[in-house]
């Protein structure tokens, strides 16, 4: 038997104080970056059980992480959803609680949501021209998307930020327009780099845009101040001068933040994941189900496995195959 450490801390030093799980591989989306259109669900007894999520949240709270996001595939599609959130909400070392959603069920599910102890909600949007919308989600209705957003803002959220992806020659036309809209609506926004997770319909090199030049583009048209927020997160800051809206920018590519990463992923298979860009894992559903009524084992697994938390990743665009052939609904980005 280990003694519990009280925090978990990795062979490099780091300290993981966060954890991202994935409650569900299913979506009502179908963004072709992030999954093929006829792309196939795990059947049910392969995911984890919502109570299955809470033994796992719970004993890494009990490690010391205070930072939890629940994410999918898309988390309020599953079930029953707000009874975990509800359920983490109560855990007295969960100091943030935090999602990542499309929107499109927001327009229910935002009050429950709040009610339950979320603070922060990122809500994806890529577009905000309805066609271009839908092309991009293969399936997405851009008004209940926004109806979402409007049910958040009404929901007293401590903070909303829109995560958008930006393509070349698909939606970087729409910088500007996504950044006026966040300001108009007093919400934050940050750009995320494509990442070659997974494989899709589009090519990768060719569509990447990088921060830098989102960064370039922005600061020729709006008056932008470095902020020194730090949400525990890769993004950095930047306030619009004179309005509620910060910009953040997440750049796997142009900027390697491995070397502060303080999370682990946890699909919603139970698996494990390191890191973001390798295939180093452990499987906890197998740990879980052996010992139902004993969370020791699931305990001293966690413990183990910040042993093989790689020092870090390595996208590489030019390179024929993705780096880690994992969808990013499977992973929960
Ligand atoms: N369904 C929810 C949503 O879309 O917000 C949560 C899960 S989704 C996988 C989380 C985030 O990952 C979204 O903001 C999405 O844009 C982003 N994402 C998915 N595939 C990506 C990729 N290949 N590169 C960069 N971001 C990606
Ligand atoms: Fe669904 Fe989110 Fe992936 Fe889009 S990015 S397909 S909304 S899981």
């Amino acid at each position: 038997m280990q003694t519990s450490p009280k925090n978990l801390i990795d062979a490099f030093g780091r300290q993981v104080d966060y954890i991202r799980l994935s409650i569900t591989d299913r979506c009502d989306f179908r963004c072709t970056y992030c999954m093929g259109e006829d792309v196939s669900f795990l059947p049910r007894d392969e995911v984890l059980s919502l109570e299955e999520c809470a033994r796992i949240v719970k004993a890494f709270v009990s490690l010391g992480v205070s930072k939890v996001r629940i994410t999918g595939g898309e988390p309020l599609v599953r079930k029953n959803a707000i009874w975990l959130f509800e359920e983490i909400g109560q855990l007295a070392g969960v100091r943030e609680l935090v999602t990542t959603t499309n929107g499109s069920q927001l327009e229910h599910q935002a009050q429950a949501l709040k009610a339950s102890g979320v603070k922060r909600i990122n809500i994806s949007l890529d577009s905000l021209n309805p066609e271009r919308f839908r092309n991009i989600t293969r399936v997405g209705d851009l008004d209940k998307v926004l109806r979402g957003i409007a049910a958040a803002k009404q929901s007293g959220f401590e903070n909303i930020k829109l995560n958008s992806v930006l393509m070349r020659g698909i939606n970087d036309d729409e910088i500007l327009d996504l950044v006026r809209f966040a300001i108009v609506q007093e919400i934050d926004i940050s750009f995320i780099e494509e990442m070659p997770i997974g494989s899709v319909d589009h090519a990768r090199d060719s569509s990447f845009v990088s921060n830098i030049e989102t960064l370039a583009t922005l600061q020729q048209n709006f008056p932008l101040i470095s902020s020194a927020l730090n949400t525990g997160g890769p993004a950095r800051y930047w306030q619009v001068a004179e309005t509620h809206t910060k910009i953040g920018f997440i750049s796997p590519h142009s900027h390697n933040f491995c070397e502060a990463c303080n999370r682990v992923r946890i699909t919603c298979k139970g698996e494990l994941y390191l890191c973001l860009g390798q295939d180093d894992k452990i499987e906890l559903m197998p740990i879980l189900r052996a010992n139902p009524n004993d969370d020791e084992p699931l305990i001293n697994a966690i413990i183990d496995s910040m042993k093989i938390k790689p020092k870090g990743h390595d996208f590489d665009l030019q390179r024929a195959a993705p780096a880690v052939i994992r969808f990013m609904s499977h992973t929960g980005g």
